[in-house]
């Protein structure tokens, strides 16, 4: 069979191997499938590369234009999946195992492509929170903005998710506007530049967006600043070796580590023998020690139960794993493959007899191996391993030692404070799940513990139809953990881009930051249109057009038949005496509804126009009352636009009403949806 030729792209032409390429082997029969080496990278042009192309031509591209590239991206690798899950076999994973990689990793694309869109501006700054009041005036203002960082993203992954593991890392960076230069982890590689080839394919990224290091990185490292990110998923051992080089530390270089973990789950007090939630848990624990063949970093290693339950849980749990048939993956009746490689699989067998040192072997073990359709000893298989550890407080490897592998421990909890020290002993994990109906106890879980998780994943009866896994880390939520978990977070949506950027904080005078955010800020010019905004198009409007409107008073009649016509008698409006006891108000006042309507009665040109709809608004603070007698006017303002689809976009404006002495008695932002 030929091999395959795991390429590096570097400069935008693909690497062949060099002479010293090492073989890969396949999970399943052992033999060789593929090479790998780097031969000659010059890893300090490829990383200049990547700065002087990748970077200015992603940075040239607007949020919304690069997450229309990921979704694109994700598309043109749907269409090709299939080659991705045949080679995906190889790695010892079942099609179930290459859904989450693959399928998972095209989904992380398309949820921050969405949320791109839907969160990030259609420009080139990213404007995080609101403006902060320095000056009594309001001349002199700050705001906090992000902007991407101006190197290049290294990223270092493991080799149990090889299209995932790049993708939920890309997908942030490419959204920020940053490089990547890719180095997935050899054992799996060729899975990944099968991948990259297909990106690059599609023609969609820009020259320098992307580069992949197939073998070692040199001294990549060692050529890193401020403007660049190494961003590592892999085993703690290595995270330490890597982050703890004088040169990052020296030049302060970001470094976002992502790896091993005790991940626990704990069976509520509730959740006896019998309850829905009991087989749940059951369930779950077997999904995870089954799935990826135990190969997750945030796969349950640790199981606590009420003590006097270890024997129910055991029995149950071993009655499922007799039901799982270990095989070669293509086979449609394989319910787990086999770990990645020989070596891993000495490895996990002999993190195992560590864990044996403190625990009790009480299901599978290498000797009740039996394997569907392969050879069990050329191929990489382990038969699924349970331990009951008696002793959890004195014990110390069952609660530090990872077997990358399905290898699990079984302990008993005296009361729900143990329980949560026992969750804790992990030392910092990724995610820690309490299967319970009760909320004191989540609550109790959370209160404990949830400092010592990145992820707290509650799951019963009512959620388990819909939940998504205790161990499926989402794009939409943080991911990452502290302590031994590596300190690091990604993905959280927008969260897991801001990696990738910088935040700084500007000072200025209103106009200088309206200048600078392309965002309308109080205080800075009010520019006159040429006609109502409302008759004007989405594109005609600039931001800082202003409209004053004409006042109206507000009488009691307006008051009275407001609150006959909505109902809404509420005594402030109604009741003069008991109004003037309210520390409010001085007497009956306006409804805040009816000022807001009065305002749209203003500020509306009504004739059919640019104007589609009203879809919203923010921010609605009501500041002074305003009495029967007063007059109210309104300013509008174009504050910010974005594009949303091809016909219109949506433009947000401020709006602020006045009362007769020139006080602000009410603003919001509101939201419209305008024709180009
Ligand atoms: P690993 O041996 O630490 O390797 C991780 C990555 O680091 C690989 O790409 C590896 O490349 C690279 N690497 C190793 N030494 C390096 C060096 N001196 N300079 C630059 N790169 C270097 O981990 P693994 O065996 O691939 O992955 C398994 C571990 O990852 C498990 O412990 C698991 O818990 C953890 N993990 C964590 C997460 C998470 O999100 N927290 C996710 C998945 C896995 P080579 O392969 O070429 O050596």
């Amino acid at each position: 069979m030929e091999l395959i030729a795991v390429e590096s792209l570097a400069l935008g032409k693909w690497v062949a191997p060099g002479n010293d390429a090492a073989k890969i082997a396949s999970a399943i029969t052992g033999e060789a499938i593929a090479q790998i080496g780097d031969g000659a990278l010059d890893f300090a042009a490829m990383r200049e590369y990547a700065k002087t192309k990748g970077g200015p031509a992603l940075r040239a591209m607007t949020y919304h234009e690069r997450a229309k590239m990921l979704k694109a991206l994700g598309q043109a690798i749907a269409a090709r999946k299939g080659e991705l899950y045949e080679l995906s076999y190889n790695t010892g994973a079942t099609k179930a195992d290459s859904w989450i990689d693959i399928d998972g990793g095209i989904g992380t694309l398309m949820v921050f492509a969405s949320k791109g869109r839907r969160e990030m501006p259609d420009g080139h700054i990213y404007i995080d929170g609101d403006v902060e009041q320095l000056s009594k005036k309001g001349t002199f203002l700050g705001q906090h903005i992000c902007t991407p960082l101006q190197g290049v993203a290294v990223h270092i992954n493991a080799f149990n998710f090889p299209v995932w593991g790049m993708l939920e890392k890309l997908a942030p960076t490419l959204l920020a506007g940053v490089p990547a230069i890719v180095k997935p982890a050899s054992q799996t590689a060729y899975l990944t530049h099968a991948c990259v080839k297909i990106m690059m394919e599609s023609g969609l990224l820009p020259e320098g967006a992307v580069q992949l290091v197939s073998g070692g990185t040199g001294n990549l490292l060692d050529l890193l600043d401020c403007q660049d990110v190494v961003s590592f998923t892999g085993s703690a051992s290595t995270a330490l070796k890597l982050r703890s080089s004088p040169h990052l530390l020296e030049q302060s270089v970001r470094f976002v580590a992502e790896q091993d973990s005790l991940n626990a789950s704990l069976l509520g007090p509730d959740a006896k023998p019998g309850t829905e939630e009991f087989d749940l848990f059951v369930k779950e624990v077997v999904r995870e020690l089954t799935a990826k063949a135990g190969q997750k970093c945030t796969a349950i290693r640790r199981i606590l139960v009420p003590q006097g339950l270890e024997k129910e849980l055991i029995d149950a749990v071993s009655a499922r794993l007799d039901k799982t048939v270990i095989g070669d993956p293509r086979l449609e009746t394989t319910r787990m493959g086999a770990v990645v490689s020989l070596a891993q699989r000495a490895d996990v067998l002999e993190k195992a007899a560590l864990i044996g040192q403190e625990a009790q072997l009480v299901y599978g073990g290498q000797d009740a191996l039996t394997v569907d359709g392969a050879d069990a000893v050329k191929g990489s298989f382990v038969k699924p391993a349970l331990y009951h550890c008696a002793d959890p407080d004195g014990a110390k490897l069952v609660h530090e030692t990872e077997a990358f592998g399905p290898v699990s421990t079984v302990m008993g909890y005296r009361d729900l404070a143990h329980g949560c020290e026992i969750l804790n002993r992990g030392g910092g994990s990724l995610v820690a799940s309490v299967i319970t109906m009760d909320g004191d106890v989540a609550r109790q879980v959370a209160l404990n513990s949830a400092s010592w998780h990145g992820r707290l994943y509650i799951n019963n009866r009512v959620s388990m139809g819909e939940s998504t896994g205790h161990g499926s880390p989402l794009p939409h939520l943080v991911h990452g953990g502290p302590g031994r978990a590596g300190g690091g977070e990604e993905m959280g949506g927008v969260r897991g881009v801001m990696h990738y950027m910088q935040r700084t904080s500007v000072q200025g005078s209103p106009d200088i930051l309206t200048a600078i955010s392309g965002q309308w800020v109080t205080g800075s010019e009010e520019k006159t249109p040429p006609a109502h905004p409302f008759t004007r198009s989405f594109n005609e409007l600039q931001i800082g057009e202003t409209l004053w409107t004409d006042s109206r008073e507000v009488t009691l009649e307006d008051i009275e038949h407001f609150a006959e016509f909505t109902g809404d008698t509420f005594y402030a409006h109604m009741d003069e005496e008991a109004a003037a006891a309210n520390p409010f108000f001085p007497g009956r006042v306006a409804h805040g509804y009816l000022l807001l309507s009065f305002a749209a009665g203003l500020f509306v040109q009504p004739d059919p126009g640019p104007v589609l709809a009203n879809t919203g608004l923010n921010d609605l603070k009501f500041m002074k009352p305003v009495s029967p007698g007063d007059s109210i006017k309104v300013r509008l303002t174009v504050k910010r636009k974005t594009r949303r689809t091809d016909e219109y976009g949506e433009v947000r404006w401020n709006v602020t009403l006045f009362n007769q002495d020139e006080e602000q008695v009410a603003e919001y932002e509101l939201h419209t949806m305008n024709a180009y």
